[in-house]
């Protein structure tokens, strides 16, 4: 097949490498020279940063709408917020484009601004402008959004960036995927798999004999309380589609360093690995909308994992490898002695998870 007949498939939506190629190869190709920001397009990072300001946009289709422990305003509410938060910024408004299907119930779209209302009050920030489109009755599932936001710098994002520099040299001054450097540990707030799970058992109406629910959440209080009361944080991603395996391989990528993973450290519900073996998915994989992966240096990690333990969001919080400089990409000592090279996923296992 030609360039010129190629077509977009749901695998250029879905995380991992051929999203990647396609923003890298097309949207970065137009618009990476234009412009100037202190963190670009071309860096690919969560956010944008311009000034003291960090610029984030994220599309939401994820179907169907509601799901187990959570719906797509939800999502929408989180994903943004939780982008800009891994820049160390804190969020402070958005606004929201809204593509509605000819036919979705007044009531599905009052159940949905509801709870993103919700999600807006426990992320402490407001949708302060926005647009509202209809199109013709198809295959959109109700409806898809756009949710963009603007945050910024805070005194706790110098204080950590503070508490780093006294250890070693850190030119950045935002929490950005190139940070890592060998010997920091990786800390994961919690167990993996969950969402990508709970969106599957809607999508495909399985039931995994369990109550697998999405773990979708603002986490920009945590970020913000984590980095100013404790600090020693480099690097902040959530793992969102295509899982631990993609974030992980793009913090190696852009640092130009190696991680060393510890399978037994990795948490992940008994009922999500079940299903992931029944249903032959890899949870490394799968997408999280919930937690967040954590580059700390060495001599502050304990404590920041001893943090996150006290807190509701980060009470399963472990570290789970760290940096290496003895070889490129992500490798995971397994459980039963061996050791496993985890590549980066062509693309999220589970379609249209977000
Ligand atoms: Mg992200």
């Amino acid at each position: 097949m030609t360039a010129q007949n190629e077509k977009i498939t749901l695998m250029h939506g879905a995380g991992g490498t051929i999203m990647h190629d396609l923003v890298k190869n097309y949207i970065v190709k137009s618009f990476g020279g234009i412009g100037n920001a202190e963190v670009p397009l071309k860096a690919m990072d969560d956010a944008a940063v311009i000034g003291d300001i960090v610029l984030k946009s994220d599309s939401h289709a994820v179907k169907p709408i509601f799901f187990p422990g959570g719906d797509i305003g939800r999502i929408a509410i989180s994903g943004t917020v939780n982008d800009i938060s891994c820049l160390g910024a804190q969020p402070i408004a958005l606004a929201c484009g809204l593509i509605l299907e000819e036919g979705l119930l007044l009531s599905d779209l009052k159940r949905v601004l509801d709870s993103m209302q919700e999600a807006c009050l426990e992320a402490g920030v407001g949708i302060i402008t926005g647009d509202t489109k209809v199109i013709e009755k198809g295959t959109l599932g109700g409806l898809v959004m756009n949710v963009s936001g603007i945050g910024k710098r805070t005194p706790a994002l110098d204080r950590n960036l503070e508490v780093v520099r006294q250890i070693r040299p850190l030119k950045a001054s935002w929490t950005l995927d190139s940070n890592l450097e060998k010997g920091d540990k990786i800390i994961l707030t919690g167990t993996i798999g969950d969402h990508g799970l709970a969106v599957l058992s809607a999508q495909q109406g399985l039931k995994f004999g369990s109550d697998i629910k999405s773990d979708v959440k603002p986490l920009n209080h945590l970020v913000q309380t984590l980095i100013g009361e404790v600090g020693g944080v480099v690097v902040i991603k959530d793992p969102t589609r295509g899982g631990l395996a993609d974030a992980l391989n793009e913090w190696t990528e852009k640092s130009q360093t190696g991680i060393i993973l510890e399978e037994d450290k990795i948490p992940i519900r008994p009922d999500v690995q079940t299903a992931c073996e029944m249903l032959g998915l890899d949870p490394l994989e799968i997408g999280n909308e919930g937690k967040l992966i954590f580059g700390v240096i060495p001599q502050k990690a304990q404590q920041v994992l001893e943090f996150l333990q006290q807190t509701p969001q980060g009470k399963d919080a472990q570290i789970i490898g760290e940096a290496t400089s003895q070889f490129r990409g992500v490798a995971m000592q397994t459980t039963i002695g061996g050791k496993r090279i985890v590549a980066r996923p062509v693309g999220d296992p589970i379609p249209r998870i977000c």
